[in-house]
């Protein structure tokens, strides 16, 4: 995993405490100088919401309220010290963010420090902690809604925000008594989780939202088929409103597409995966599952409650979807092999949350390896994502003839 931290070990900000030492031996040391402090920031704008993320070696305890004339939310945090990172905080802010205008930060007293975030839109929001999971430390995160949905819960905006495919005025055609082919597709990762890199720092949340723009557009030019996407720019979507997402839109297949890694940087190839009832079928899919389902507690999700797999019906209806994932997992491996050596030459099981749609027939993709150099700069090329794009369509049309025609 790899995001930019703060300069905390840089030689300015050593520098920057030498200076701050000799001040304290000097002046009687200020309440609040001691106490822990922020070691990163970042800002996530997306067209739905923006999302500030703090992180600490310490749980922050906070409070929080709204203000009007200029309107802004004030974030008090107790006991926190004024790093540099925080200075460096408005600079993050995007002028396009459609949220945040401008971001202050100074001690309010001696034992609090203070976040003024100016607005530029009435905004709802979503204030959480989140505990250490991989590469990150503790979280406070800060998610901006527009107040315009304020009667909505994130899973309603979420779902708000991906526009059907059977609203435009052109709709989608399709034989009479055929429902029309729904391709929901799903670029992993996103925003605050990167997912993998390759020794070249290529994220895979980049190069797979990449992937998935090329396969929506030549899936879009078919007569018969439209694509939705469970994100179409750099922020994150918890793994079961991805699902949701894919049967709000009534999709037809759900197809989500990564890019592997692990240690052995001899590893290559393309694999597909369906979703496994009774757990992962190989360690290595085993520690593969482990890993994407991590993506909702890197990407913070404050609330879950999957009750997909509960019911005996469910359970049936699995069955069905299950074989046809199976055939969808097939076609798709099928046309993969022509374009890359296979990682493994049949379609592997896992337990991926992003799976377990019960009505809708899933597919993850893992494209190749990002984390072996010569497929990690493959996959920054047009041509390979272009390559890989088409084999999805190609394998997506080669189970809709076999399932449907
Ligand atoms: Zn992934």
């Amino acid at each position: 995993m790899l995001f930019q931290k703060g300069s905390v070990g840089s030689p300015h900000w050593r520098l920057g405490l030498a200076v701050l030492a000799c001040l304290i031996t000097i002046m009687p040391p200020a309440q609040g100088a001691e106490g822990p402090q922020f070691s990163a920031t970042r800002v996530w704008p997306s067209t739905l919401y923006t999302r500030l993320t703090f992180e600490s070696a310490t749980l922050p305890s906070y409070r929080y309220f709204m203000l009007e004339s200029p309107r802004r939310l004030v974030i008090d945090i107790d006991d926190f010290r004024l790093s540099r990172v925080l200075h460096k905080l408005s600079q993050q802010v995007n002028a396009s963010d459609p949220f945040i205008s401008r971001i202050r930060v100074a001690k309010f007293d001696a034992k609090t420090l203070r976040v003024v975030v100016d607005l530029k839109q009435p905004v709802r929001t979503d204030i959480f902690n989140l505990k250490p999971v991989a590469n990150f430390q503790h979280r406070l995160v800060v998610d901006l809604y527009p107040k315009l949905n304020s009667d909505k819960d994130p899973l309603s905006l979420f779902l708000a925000n991906t526009p059907s495919v059977r609203s435009p005025l052109e709709p989608l055609t399709s034989p009479i008594g055929k429902a029309p082919f729904i391709v929901m597709i799903d670029p992993g990762h996103g925003g605050e989780d990167p997912g993998a890199h390759g020794l070249r720092k290529t994220l895979e949340k980049n190069v797979v939202l990449q992937i998935a723009q090329r396969l929506k557009r030549l899936i879009d030019q078919q007569p018969d088929m439209a694509a939705v996407m469970t994100r179409s720019d750099d922020h994150f979507v918890p793994l079961a409103m991805r699902v949701a997402k894919a049967q709000q839109q009534k999709a037809t297949i759900f197809v989500s597409i990564h890019a592997d890694a692990v240690a052995n940087r001899q590893a290559r190839g393309a694999s597909v995966f369906t979703l496994s009832t009774r757990g992962a079928t190989s360690a290595a899919a085993r520690f593969l599952a482990n890993s994407q389902n991590e993506s909702d507690l890197i990407g913070g999700v404050s609330r879950s409650g999957d009750s997909y797999l509960d019911s005996t019906l469910l359970e049936l209806m699995q069955h069905q979807t299950l074989h046809d994932s199976a055939i969808l997992g097939s076609a798709v491996l099928k046309q993969l092999h022509k374009i890359n050596p296979l990682h493994k030459s049949r379609v592997e099981r896992a337990g991926f949350e992003v799976l377990k749609a019960p009505n809708i027939p899933s597919i993850l993709v893992e494209t190749a390896f990002i984390s072996h150099p010569e497929e990690e700069r493959k996959l920054k090329t047009a041509r390979y994502q272009q390559q890989v794009a088409e084999a999805i369509l190609v394998g997506i049309q080669g189970y809709k003839v076999k399932r449907y025609e």
